[in-house]
């Protein structure tokens, strides 16, 4: 069975362009009931260890600068099959790629600054979930 989270971060660049609103009325309108967020800030650390299964690709360092860079929106959200369709509502990661009327293509600048992450799998959603969130943060 699929499961019925997924996780999300808004990213430092559209934070920066003031994009905070418009992406969870996005996230809102697809039907995602957000059960844990925070506004706060990774350190170079902790983006790195966010992004570890990344550390080989020649995109890693800048990644890990990018993400760091300031601060982020984190958010558990939850709907059936959260996973595949918060991928769907978010778009490719290049947003020259993106789907018209999803959130990369709206807000995101390029493939680095692509506006908002979401979690590839069941698995990974929990696992990063977790990096983020205590269970006393997250409200069913
Ligand atoms: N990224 C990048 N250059 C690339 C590919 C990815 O800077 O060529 C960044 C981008 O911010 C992306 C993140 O690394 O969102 C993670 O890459 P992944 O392939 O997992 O894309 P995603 O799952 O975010 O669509
Ligand atoms: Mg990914």
């Amino acid at each position: 069975m699929k499961g019925n989270r997924t996780f999300t971060m808004i990213k430092p660049d559209a934070v920066k362009a003031g994009h905070i609103g418009a992406i969870l009325a996005k996230i809102n309108e697809a039907g995602f009931k957000i059960v844990a967020m925070k506004y706060t800030k990774l350190s170079a650390e902790k983006a790195g260890e966010f992004y570890a299964v990344h550390s080989a690709r020649p995109f890693y360092g800048e990644l890990v600068e990018f993400m760091s860079s300031g601060p982020i929106v984190a958010a558990i959200l939850e709907k059936d099959n959260a996973v595949e369709d918060f991928r769907d509502l978010i778009g490719a990661t290049n947003p020259a790629d993106a789907k018209p009327g999803t959130i990369r293509a709206m807000f995101a600048k390029n493939i680095g600054e692509n506006a908002i992450h979401g979690s590839d799998s069941d698995e990974n959603a929990t696992i990063e979930g977790t990096f983020h969130f205590s269970g006393t943060e997250i409200f069913a």
